[in-house]
């Protein structure tokens, strides 16, 4: 008679599941805001799907989540009106974890908790952690459309694996009770409950409804709204507190820490749209994935229409998170449309300028948070010379390098910082790129700038080299690598330099001729060089020709 199966969670759905019980027991609450967080997510594609099918509302379109409680079985229980799962949907979504590259993620892992729990940030929660508070999770859903004898029953302990059976379910949407732990009981307490709402989802866009315990007869077992329930970005900036922007990120980013900074804008006029865009703290582990989801979360006159709308910002800002709501897309836009749509191309030109400009703010207003994004995501922003070549001076002000001032691998150095530090005479900004810092460090390309006391920026990160043959010059000064062509040192180069160099040149005339002789095949060239201040001598790549990193990418890909 029953249809009841029990099935296995994937290995790493049994890894994070201890991990997230094991590190996040201190931070019990934010289970509420995960679970509250994906019944927002329902309710929004729910009323998507509806556009297109309002059938789909079965009658009842009045979109909301509801809290109950009881202490005495000691248990929570949140429903929503949204979107549902079927079997499939129900097996794929609360069993496996879909994300590529999340074996290796755990694989770091060490066992220490604390830092455990900083790396699952990285991750993000989720639905699973509804087991930091409960020892059994009952899930109730039906997807919006199906029939109501498939209705789905979850039901796991959290221990590897759960049960799945067919069930009737004449409403639509999921139902998840949460049974609770002896250590968590606490929670099945109505004044806790609203006040974690009120903390974590005051402003995400439906109303989150629980009955009143008011005394007042006729207010008494009435369903109330705890929540304000309008979408944040919809508010003036003014009316917003730092805290309901930190919590509407989480919200929004699946993430489990405060964001780095943000910018929050209403547009209007020929375009018509309001944007409230996030720089998270910590890069996700799947940053360099080109697969993994990004973009932004597209709405359209606050209409929910979909995740991961990557056209809205180039690849090298992938790292941005956030909301774009759109006055002049229509409705029923898709990813096609999105793609050759001119209006796109346009809010995407100004949200590009957007963070731009909220990363230089960032870096002039606390360097110190600004190093943080650096050193998370410094390797992303350095795609952007070579794909966005209308920002480039933009782009080059926010970039930070290793420099032989500090001697540190650091990248800390802005060219601004480099630029306010050359020497009298000084034309060009001089770099250096070798395979890792020391190497480059080391270098014998670096004596004649260290006895003139010239900064030389280092340049050791795998796409420097490529980065560079898209960056001629900045604030009106040519780049010039060390290690190439002639080497021009500009008016600090003293006309005794030159002649001194010319005489030597003559006088060894002879020598370097004999030297080009026996190296024929392998150089072009031999000569007396003013690089050179210990070292007897060194390779020097032409002015045009591949750079030495660039030869290996190339030989690596095949070429
Ligand atoms: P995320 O929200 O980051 O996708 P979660 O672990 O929170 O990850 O949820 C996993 C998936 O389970 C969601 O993407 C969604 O497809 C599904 N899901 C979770 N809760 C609900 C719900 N209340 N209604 C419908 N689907 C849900
Ligand atoms: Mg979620």
């Amino acid at each position: 008679e029953t249809n009841k199966e029990t099935l296995g969670f994937q290995t790493e759905v049994k890894q994070l599941l201890q991990l997230m019980i094991h590190s996040l027991y201190s931070n019990k609450e934010i289970f509420l805001r995960e679970l509250i967080s994906n019944a927002s997510d329902a309710e929004d594609k729910l009323r998507f799907a509806a556009l297109k099918d309002d059938a789909l509302f079965e009658g009842d379109s009045d979109l909301k989540i509801r809290l109950d409680y009881d202490k005495d079985a000691g248990t929570i229980t949140l429903t929503d009106n949204g979107i549902g799962m079927n079997r499939d949907d129900v097996v794929a979504n609360l069993g496996t974890i879909a994300r590529s590259g999340t074996a290796e993620f755990l694989k770091q892992l060490s066992g220490d908790e604390k830092k455990d729990s900083k790396l699952i940030g990285q991750f993000g929660v989720g639905f699973y952690s509804a087991f930091i508070v409960a020892d059994k999770v009952d899930v109730f859903t039906r997807r919006a459309g199906t029939p109501v004898e498939e209705g789905v029953h979850w039901s796991s302990k959290g221990d590897g694996e759960f049960t799945i059976e067919q069930v009737s379910r004449d409403k639509r949407g999921t139902e998840i009770v949460l049974h609770l732990k002896p250590d968590a009981t606490e929670f099945a307490d109505g004044w806790k409950l609203r006040t974690l709402v009120k903390k974590y989802s005051d402003h995400i866009s439906f109303p989150v409804v629980m009955k009143s315990e008011s005394e007042e007869e006729d207010k008494k077992g009435e369903d109330e709204t705890i929540n304000d329930a309008t979408a944040l970005w919809t508010l003036p900036r003014t009316e917003i507190k730092d805290d309901e922007y930190k919590e509407f990120y989480k919200h929004i980013a699946h993430d489990f820490e405060d964001p780095l900074t943000w910018s929050h804008n209403k547009v209007e006029g020929k375009l018509d749209y309001t944007s409230l865009l996030y720089i998270p703290k910590r890069a996700p582990f799947d940053l360099y994935n080109r697969e993994a989801p990004r973009g932004l979360k597209l709405y359209v006159q606050r209409v929910f229409i979909m995740d991961d709308a990557e056209q809205f910002l180039p690849l090298y800002l992938r790292f941005t998170k956030g909301v774009i709501d759109s006055n002049d897309l229509s409705l029923n836009v898709s990813r096609e449309i999105l793609q050759n749509d001119s209006t796109v191309e346009s809010i995407r030109t100004a949200m590009t300028k957007r963070v731009l400009d909220m990363l230089s703010k960032l870096a002039k207003k606390d360097a110190d948070e600004y190093q943080k994004f650096w050193n998370e995501f410094g390797a992303v922003l350095k795609e952007g010379p070579a794909e966005d070549f209308s920002n480039k001076e933009k782009i080059a002000g926010l970039l930070r390098f290793a420099s032989t001032h500090t001697g540190e691998a650091t990248q800390n150095v802005s060219l601004d910082d480099y630029i306010s530090r050359m020497k009298e005479g000084q034309k060009k900004i001089y770099y250096i790129t070798a395979d890792n810092f020391v190497a480059a460090k080391s270098s014998p390309h670096l004596e004649v700038f260290r006895k003139k006391g010239i900064e030389v920026l280092i340049l050791s990160d795998r796409i420097d080299e490529w980065m560079m043959g898209y960056l001629n010059e900045y604030d009106s000064k040519q780049f010039q690598d060390v290690a190439r062509g002639d080497l021009d040192l500009g008016e600090v180069e003293t006309e005794e330099d030159k002649k001194q160099q010319e005489e030597a040149a003559k006088e060894h005339k002879e020598l370097t001729e004999r030297i080009k002789k026996a190296l024929e095949d392998s150089v072009q060239e031999v000569r007396v060089t003013n690089r050179l201040t210990d070292s007897p001598a060194c390779l020097v790549t032409g002015e045009f020709d591949m750079g030495a990193q660039m030869k290996k990418i190339m030989e690596a890909a095949g070429q």
